[in-house]
């Protein structure tokens, strides 16, 4: 199974962009998974190919038009050979989580439509079962990046992608957790140590102290990780570093 990967946008030209580059493009030359970019304005039906309209109600800036946005969808839809999930990019999506990116991961793939000027047609959502996305809270010029970066978290997982280098599964947010701090030579640099425990070759110990940096760090970074699973962890202090 390769994953496929579709994006609908009005600027296909940046694609594939960073996604061709390193472990995400390697896996794109060797055909791990498949990106295709579509114009969002070929599914346009008027003759001047208009896939926008002003806000109803009022306001400033312009609309996807859910007409064309539908069209679009149905086009890449019709030809799926497996269905693949509907997202869209928005800042008014559900944050994307790492629990997200493996259940699409080790899926079909996904279609992905990103949008400009105010967004989309909220009809299109329902009408379509289109999952809105968001990447973080703030607000971007275009759904393009938002799907690099939702592409490229899902691609690194796929089987192939990361060979022996990492399985991903000791990585932050896999757990809960941030992951732990790391080092590498120099182990003297401008009067800091890499910490004792690291040079100690003792795997229990180094293991112990992972499992608490992910703790505090997360504790001190991200309180909110620490809250919505399940509360404070027990741990006690560490000390360490
Ligand atoms: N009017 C929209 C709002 O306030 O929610 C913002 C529209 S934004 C200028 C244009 C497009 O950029 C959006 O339709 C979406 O595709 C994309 N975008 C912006 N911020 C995003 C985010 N945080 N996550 C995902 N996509 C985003």
């Amino acid at each position: 199974m390769t994953f496929r990967a579709t994006v609908l946008t009005l600027y296909p030209e940046m694609f594939p962009g960073p996604l061709g580059t390193s472990l995400a493009g390697r896996g794109l030359a060797e055909g791990l998974w498949s990106l295709e970019a579509r114009n969002i304005r070929d599914h346009a039906i008027d003759r001047h190919r208009t896939v926008d309209d002003t806000p109803a109600g009022g306001g400033a800036g312009m609309v996807l038009r859910v007409d064309v946005l539908a069209a679009a969808l149905d086009a890449v839809a019709a030809e799926d050979p497996k269905p693949r999930p509907m997202l869209a990019m928005t800042p008014r999506g559900a944050p994307l989580t790492q629990a997200k990116v493996r259940e699409l991961a080790g899926g079909e793939g996904a279609i992905v439509l990103c949008g400009r000027f105010e967004g989309f047609d909220e009809r299109i959502f329902e009408a379509r079962k289109v999952e809105p996305v968001s990447i973080g809270d703030y607000v971007l010029s275009g759904g393009e990046v938002g799907a690099m970066v939702l592409l490229d978290a899902c691609v690194r997982l796929l089987p192939g992608i990361m060979g022996a280098a990492s399985s991903g599964e000791e990585e932050s947010f896999e757990e809960g957790l941030l992951e732990y701090p790391h080092y590498t030579r120099p182990v003297d640099w401008e009067g800091r140590t890499i910490p004792e425990v690291l040079r100690s070759g003792d795997h229990a110990k180094i293991a112990a102290w992972r499992k608490q940096r992910a703790i505090d760090d997360t504790r001190l970074r991200r309180p909110d990780l620490i809250e919505r699973h399940g509360g404070a962890r027990e741990a006690p202090p560490s000390g360490a570093q």
